[in-house]
């Protein structure tokens, strides 16, 4: 328990005056948010950790549409230019590009089953600096100017059991560190999808048929923009597209999509 205890501490510590947060460190040593060991700073991720999670950074080739990497290409092929047999039969997916930086494997996939599921909240500030990397380095969103920050909804029976949607905690922070309006409920989720592991992709488009949908009175806000899509994790990207279809629906000019992790 204490460690976590450290770490809350911090963050406490890192609200008040700097006098307060040297004095914090006399007493708690800088825990590293990944494995609980020693840290430089707090909230900074050991030498460790992060050799482990260079390790799953998405590096080129991949593909262009849905981050899928992918090997065998060609020396002096245009690697940007690759879209992947799965996104080359997608009927039309409603968003432009989905961005993630890493794939859902080994300590990405620990931190974000953390930050989600055993309440270590903290987690949310090294999970927002890679969306932060991705957004400022990623040639698909570079350039892309976003009007504003959308978050993949959860369903409200699920965000009332869970606390909190990830997505949207994510995304109000990459707002606030990017200097980027986040539209907090601007889709919501209007039918509680079972969980889809099991699902094949046509079953998968099936079952989130009618899922998302951007209520009326916030239509007047989506309309005509361009908008980045946040989640924490795809897969498929069924859902990151069915949602971006709602909003689409509702007359966004262009979504794309950034996600911390892709499976
Ligand atoms: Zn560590
Ligand atoms: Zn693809």
């Amino acid at each position: 328990m204490r460690p976590h205890f450290n770490l809350l501490l911090q963050q406490a510590f890192r609200g008040g005056c700097a006098a307060l947060q040297t004095l914090g460190g006399l007493f708690f040593p800088p825990l590293c948010p990944g494995c609980l060991g020693d840290s430089a700073a707090a909230h900074a991720l050991c030498a460790a950790c992060q050799q482990r999670i260079a390790r799953e950074v998405i590096e080129a080739p991949f593909c262009a549409t849905c981050s899928r990497p992918f090997r065998g290409a060609e020396v002096g092929e245009n690697l940007t230019a690759f879209v992947c047999a799965e996104c080359r039969e997608r009927r039309a997916p409603a968003f432009t590009h989905a961005v993630a930086g890493h794939l859902a494997r080994g300590v990405v996939r620990e931190l974000i089953h953390a930050f989600k599921y055993e309440g270590r909240f903290y987690l949310r500030r090294p999970l927002t600096d890679w969306l932060q990397v991705s957004l400022a380095n990623d040639s698909r969103l570079r350039d892309f100017r976003p009007d504003a920050l959308v978050a993949v909804p959860l369903h409200p029976r699920r965000q009332r059991a869970r606390g909190y949607n990830q997505a949207a905690v994510l995304a109000a922070l990459l707002g606030r560190h990017a200097g980027l309006p986040f539209f907090a409920h601007a889709v919501r989720r209007v039918r509680d999808t079972p969980t889809q592991t099991h699902l094949t992709r046509e079953e998968r488009i099936e079952n989130l048929r009618g899922a998302f949908l951007v209520p009326p009175r916030k239509q007047v806000r989506i309309a005509g923009r361009r908008l980045l899509l946040l989640d924490d994790v795809f897969t498929t990207g069924s859902t990151v597209n069915a949602c971006a279809r709602a909003l689409r629906d509702a007359g966004a000019a262009e979504v794309r999509v950034l996600a911390v992790a892709r499976g």
